[in-house]
């Protein structure tokens, strides 16, 4: 694969913007260069997307089905580049990208499969015909963390319902989307239906949320980007679909068996190097469970293989970027500053590190609902473990969030679990860990998004509904 800018109307481009190096987080090496796209060149691919609209909008369920399942096959033949990519690109260790990044990327083509046999793109209502029809052109913004997952989340699911598109990655992990959209032009796509424009945030992905001729905005990323972006799209009343940040509490009620479930928050709050959005950041444990707790959530931080991505045994690589490390040292900091009780890790890089983007697994106590740790998302490595008297308190803190994407409740009650999960405001609430799953709704309450991916309700996302009236049946 070259390092293009890009891929328009069937053909990968070179830009003209500013050259921009692809950082391995690992090595602090530079592992690939491209040319920044600029307007111009969003103009050119939502141009390519809108031609192809027509046609492609046109194309038959079944017609879909097959390119659907090329395409997952393909992807698969060729999941050890997207495997390279993965590694290099954000530092991912290689046995989690190949087992967990690669399967819950390409799911999404499974579900679609599945879907399209027999969602109901017509029928009837009352006296009138209920039409679904692809909402047109659509812009779909990524964030690093899960580079070819975030991308097939969107696009499998704009291709399943006959959109065309124009994807704009994330700059500091843009290969995956390049390769991914070489493949579907291989297995058939036609040219122009799906598009991808590498380049910043604020000039391309600016572009593309303000692009007069795009119907349609899905984004991933922070809050913070997923507000302008939300801001820049009103103006031509686009469908905006926000998936953003996410503070998620882990609540171990009285009666949880708190050997199995404290080891899995700790290693769910640092999957992927802690750079996921639904992770449990904040793990609740009454005053009676706070001293076994920490010292049960230290031992599995302390058990986790860090090193080379690229080894097999490696459990936690670095963090994606330099900007990323001094942000998560930055928050470190202001918690030691703020008073809770650094029960392991800290700042600095993990003994025997001296390059690379790497963090030490770090596990607060005593942290306080007021304090910067509990409240703002730290996207990295660090757990804090939140002390409370009641249940209802629990409840009322883990609710106090601006964030709602997710939340996870630990009880030997299911009882207990589903009073608890009806007052909790987030999308997914996981009883002991159970899996989510492709068909399941992913989205957020509050400051974590507006909408749902994954399966019937993210196809939904993409479709637009006509009402015909008067018709004879
Ligand atoms: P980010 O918001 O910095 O960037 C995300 C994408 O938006 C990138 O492609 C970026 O170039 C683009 N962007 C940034 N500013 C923009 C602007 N003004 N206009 C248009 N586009 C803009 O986020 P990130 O650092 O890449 O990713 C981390 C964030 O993503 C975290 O907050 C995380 O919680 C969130 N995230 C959410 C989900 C979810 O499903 N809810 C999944 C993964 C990541």
């Amino acid at each position: 694969m070259g390092s293009f800018s890009g891929f328009i109307d069937g053909k990968p481009i070179m830009a003209m913007g500013r050259p921009w190096s692809i950082i391995n987080p690992a090595t602090e090496q530079v592992c690939r260069t491209i040319t920044l796209c600029e307007a111009s060149d969003v103009d050119q691919a939502v141009a390519a997307a809108r031609r192809a609209l027509p046609g492609y909008a046109h194309w038959s369920v079944g017609q879909r089905i097959k390119l659907l399942s090329r395409i997952f096959e393909r992807c698969t033949e060729r999941a050890d580049e997207f495997v390279e990519l993965i590694v290099t690109e954000i530092g991912a260790p290689i046995e989690y990208a190949r087992s967990t990044h690669l399967p819950y990327s390409l799911e999404h083509f499974e579900e679609m499969i599945e879907v399209l046999a027999d969602y109901p793109f017509a029928s009837k209502l009352k006296h009138a015909r209920i039409i679904r029809e692809p909402i047109g052109v659509c812009g779909l913004i990524t964030p690093w963390n899960w580079p070819l997952g975030q991308v097939v989340a969107k696009a499998a699911l704009a291709l399943a319902a006959g959109c065309t598109m124009v994807i704009k990655p994330s700059e500091w992990s843009p290969s995956c989307a390049t390769l991914f959209a070489e493949i579907c032009a291989e297995c058939g796509l036609p040219a122009g239906v799906l598009n991808v424009v590498h380049g910043n945030g604020e000039g391309v992905g600016a572009a593309l949320a303000a692009h007069p001729d795009v119907d349609m905005i899905s984004f991933t990323g922070s809050t913070r980007a997923g507000i302008e972006v939300a801001k820049l799209a009103a103006t031509t009343v686009k469908r905006v679909a926000q998936e953003l940040g996410g503070k998620s509490p882990s609540i171990m009620l009285s009666d949880a068996d708190l050997d199995k479930f404290v080891p899995i928050t700790v290693l769910k709050c640092f999957e992927n190097a802690g750079q996921a959005c639904q992770a449990p950041t904040l793990l609740f444990v009454s005053k009676e469970q706070r001293e076994r707790a920490v010292r049960l959530a230290c031992e599995a931080a302390e058990r986790i293989v860090i090193g080379d991505p690229r080894s097999p045994t490696t459990q936690m690589g670095p963090v994606v970027n330099e900007r990323q490390f001094s942000n998560i040292q930055r928050m470190i900091q202001d918690g030691v500053g703020e008073g809770a009780t650094l029960a392991c890790g800290g700042a600095g890089r993990p003994p025997g590190q001296r390059n690379g983007y790497f963090v030490r697994p770090t596990i607060f106590a005593d942290v306080s609902p007021a304090m910067r740790i509990a409240k703002d998302e730290i996207f990295g490595p660090v757990l804090c473990i939140l002390t409370y008297e009641t249940e209802e308190e629990a409840i009322r803190i883990a609710s106090a969030t601006k964030y709602g994407l997710a939340a996870y409740i630990q009880t030997a009650s299911p009882q207990r679990a589903s009073s608890l999960a009806r007052r909790l405001g987030a999308g997914r609430v996981y009883f002991n860990f159970a899996p989510g799953g492709r068909s399941i709704p992913f989205g957020g309450y509050k400051q974590s998004g507006n909408g749902r991916e994954h399966g019937i309700f993210g196809l939904e996302q993409y479709l637009e509904v006509k009402a015909v009236c008067g018709l004879p049946d």
